[in-house]
């Protein structure tokens, strides 16, 4: 079923990543030292190389794949919510090759970045907290 709730936008978190973090820690740490409870994500840049998962809706299992080479960060988008009581980054990303082709799929850690330029919009409302969905085996927001 359908289901949504309301947030007010309270501020915007705008900044470079450092060279050579982690992507996904690093917007993490950012979560957990700003206390950020509800959020949306997005950036840009290029990382050294990738870590990012499929997940396989027959087996409810993600698939690891990385991509050990520089690519460009054409698309980061995402949420933060609660997981276990403490902040989630949940991303996915779309990135390109030398040749312009693109891939993708849900960040993972081990992408190592390059450069990266975020923003983080922070929202006041009720949290959104993850747990088991039953149906898609994943930790999906419970309401
Ligand atoms: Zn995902």
């Amino acid at each position: 079923m359908t289901a949504f709730e309301q947030a007010k936008y309270r501020n915007t978190l705008m900044g470079r990543l450092s060279y050579g973090c982690d992507l996904l820690e690093e917007l993490t740490n950012i979560a957990v030292k700003n206390q950020i409870a509800l959020a949306r994500v997005e950036a840009i840049g290029a990382v050294q190389k990738a870590v990012i998962a499929y997940y396989d809706q027959k087996t409810l299992t993600y698939q690891s794949l990385s991509f050990d080479y520089p690519l460009e960060l054409i698309k980061l988008s995402g949420n933060i919510s609660l997981k276990d009581g403490n902040p989630f980054v949940h991303a996915h990303v779309t990135l390109s090759d030398e040749s312009g082709k693109s891939l993708g799929g849900h960040l993972a850690s081990g992408t190592i970045v390059f450069s990266c330029e975020f923003s983080i919009d922070v929202y006041d409302g009720p949290a959104l907290t993850r747990g088991l969905d039953q149906q898609t085996g994943l930790q999906l927001w419970l309401m």
